[in-house]
């Protein structure tokens, strides 16, 4: 029930009351018809509140437990493939412990790599996109909202402009990626980053 349904089932009720009691008045009897009126009012007040009440838990309960469990699930698989991904891109741009930052171009350590989205990464489509994830260091990361200039400048001399025209083509592209293929990617990404590290 809404809130609009329920303020006018209230009304009516106190407006049905009302007229009991007014014609109960006329009939000479008003005292003993007030406090019937007043007592069955409440009464029928309390008793719409308790039975909104209960149809709302019941419906709290049906929806929880399927939709919860499914969206923990999946927001799991999502931080662990996040976690990994991550790892195998700052990995690949490293050699000998240090990187190159995809945005300013400065030489800084393995420990000041973050992987960096080109895309922002709600855009799913390109969230695990090997060309749109670039280890970028934590200053352009973190402090100048992604350095998307220096960042798109670091992406075609890596990659070329129209490598660079593409991905930006596809940054809307709408991507479902079942919890099938997050587990996929989280072993392959999981194989890769054991090769880069041995
Ligand atoms: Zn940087």
């Amino acid at each position: 029930m809404r809130k609009s349904e329920k303020i006018i089932t209230r009304v009516s009720i106190v407006l049905v009351f009302l007229s009991i009691f007014a014609a109960a008045f006329v009939d000479g009897r008003a005292i003993v018809a007030g406090e019937f009126v007043l007592i069955a009012t409440f009464g029928a007040l309390e008793l719409s509140d308790y039975l909104h009440k209960r149809k709302e838990k019941k419906m709290k309960w049906k929806r929880k437990p399927k939709g919860k469990s499914q969206r923990t699930n999946r927001a799991k698989l999502i931080a662990k493939l996040d976690k990994v991904f991550s790892l195998y891109i700052r990995l690949r741009d490293s050699e000998n412990g240090v990187f190159r930052c995809i945005s300013c171009g400065k030489y800084k350590r393995f420990e000041q790599a973050d992987c960096g989205h080109y895309v922002n990464r709600q855009h799913m489509s390109l969230r695990y996109s090997e060309m749109n994830c670039n280890a970028q260091c934590r200053h352009c990361n973190r402090f100048l909202e992604g350095n998307i200039q220096g960042y798109r400048r670091g992406l075609i001399a890596k990659y070329g402009e129209p490598q660079v025209e593409l991905l930006e083509a596809m940054q809307n592209k709408t991507c479902k990626i079942s919890e099938f293929e997050l587990q996929e990617m989280i072993k392959y990404y999981q194989m890769k980053v054991n090769e880069l590290k041995n």
